[in-house]
């Protein structure tokens, strides 16, 4: 049947349209089959595919502009430099901030969160401190809280989580206190989905005078990121959840505040002069980035996100939300399957249990029909223990997944149910 016209009344006029095909033909992996059947790709959460224009870029740094940053005049590492250099005024954009120089590169999220932690914290906090998290923190957000915790004398607090696993301002309120000198919380959990309320967490962690780290690797994929409008004092991501290559992505903290923070690693190209009685650091960014960067994976960062600012996001944010809907009603519909996080803001993810099988099962049988999920505790055990499961099943979905994705892993988990049930 032949898509209703932008115009027409069968579609509404507050979605945009979106030729998904053509999207989908910018993805190299979906056109593969696996098991011999067509590949569903479910799996985002955890790394989303690449399009060809990343592809491209990474093998045009090693196929022409092989060269180390910073440190040639010859021509290939000019050019090496710039392409490196210019990606931190596309990080810039994409996170809403004031200046090309509050963009640090990082190895990825886990690498900026262990960078605030001990470059900010570690070096401020003492006995009696404390830093607050959420109960459906990722592992990354939580362990290098408990390092600093531990080097410092500080201790952490928890805000607990809803039987939906929502974040409710309430219990904000009731975990900080005048001791709360860091907040550290998730934009979307990755586990559960749940979209937390950033700017209302914000203003509470101000008025006590903490400090407020967001973790975004789950939400700049899906919505659009505006760190002044956010109201926080650090935000970061990594690259391969915004269809970048993996070891790679980006800190943003305000000028100011990257100037009072010292360094934690050590080495080549932080440095403004070494000697062995007294070595100065280079001004920020760089005094963060010590030794050779990914600078392919930097580059190809920087063409993820050229390729986003081509798209409508409006439309792509419609299209994951209806399509989340969808998906939602549909596994309702199969008897014996539990849903997990059912937050009212909410997006892209899918984590179920299902009463016929262990998610381990689930995800072994339906990857045996093309379909790619993610089964397991998703770096987020605390949230597992929360609910008394040891692990779920999640479905991740992005720009690129369609109902027929959301129909085939249906018919696979009727599979499953057919098998254990
Ligand atoms: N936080 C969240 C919410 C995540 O989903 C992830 C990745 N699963 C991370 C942090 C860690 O990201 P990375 O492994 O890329 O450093």
């Amino acid at each position: 049947m032949p898509a209703p016209a932008p115009d027409s009344p069968d579609r509404p006029s507050a979605v945009p349209a979106l030729d998904l095909a053509r999207l989908r033909a910018d993805f190299p992996a979906l056109a593969q089959e696996v098991r011999g059947q067509p590949l569903v790709y479910l799996d985002s959460a955890a790394t989303a595919l690449k399009p060809q224009a990343v592809i491209d870029a990474v093998t045009r740094v090693y196929a022409r502009d092989c060269a180390n940053v910073h440190r040639g005049v010859h021509l290939l590492s000019q050019r090496a430099t710039e392409a490196y250099e210019a990606v931190r005024a596309k990080v810039q954009g994409l996170l809403g901030a004031a200046d090309p120089s509050e963009i640090v590169f990082v190895r990825g999220t886990t690498e900026a969160i262990n960078l605030v932690a001990q470059s900010w914290a570690r070096p401020r906090l003492g006995p009696g401190d404390e830093i607050l998290i959420t109960g459906l923190e990722h592992h990354a957000n939580i362990v290098p809280w408990q390092m600093v915790c531990e080097q410092t004398g500080a201790s952490l607090r928890v805000v607990p989580i809803t039987d939906a696993g929502a974040v409710q301002l309430e219990d904000v309120d009731q975990a900080l206190g005048e001791r709360t000198r860091v907040v550290a919380v998730a934009h979307v959990s990755n586990a559960l989905g749940t979209v937390l309320p950033v700017r209302a967490i914000a203003d509470r962690a101000h008025a006590v005078g903490a400090k407020l780290l967001v973790d975004g690797a789950q939400a700049v994929p899906h919505m659009e990121v505006d760190v002044t409008a956010l109201g926080c004092d650090f935000y970061c991501f990594s690259a391969h959840k915004v269809y970048g290559p993996t070891g790679v992505g980006a800190l943003w903290a305000p000028r100011a505040v990257l100037e009072e923070m010292s360094p934690y690693q050590g080495g080549g190209d932080m440095i403004r002069s070494v000697s062995f009685e007294r070595t100065t650091y280079a001004p920020p960014p760089h005094k963060f980035e010590a030794g050779t960067p990914n600078i392919a994976g930097t580059v190809g960062m920087g063409a993820a996100i050229d390729y986003l600012a081509e798209l409508d996001r409006d439309a792509l944010h419609a299209h994951e939300q209806a399509l989340l809907d969808y998906a939602t009603q549909a596994l309702s519909e199969i008897p014996g399957l539990r849903l997990w996080g059912t937050a009212a803001a909410k997006l892209s993810v899918l984590s179920f249990t299902m009463d016929a099988a262990h998610p381990h099962d689930i995800g072994t049988i339906v990857d045996s029909h093309g379909v790619a999920i993610r089964t397991g505790h998703h770096c987020a055990q605390p949230v597992m223990t929360r609910f008394g499961i040891p692990a779920t099943a999640r479905a991740s979905l992005s720009i690129y997944n369609t109902r027929e994705d959301v129909d085939a892993l249906v018919r696979a988990l009727l599979h499953v149910q057919e098998m254990f049930g």
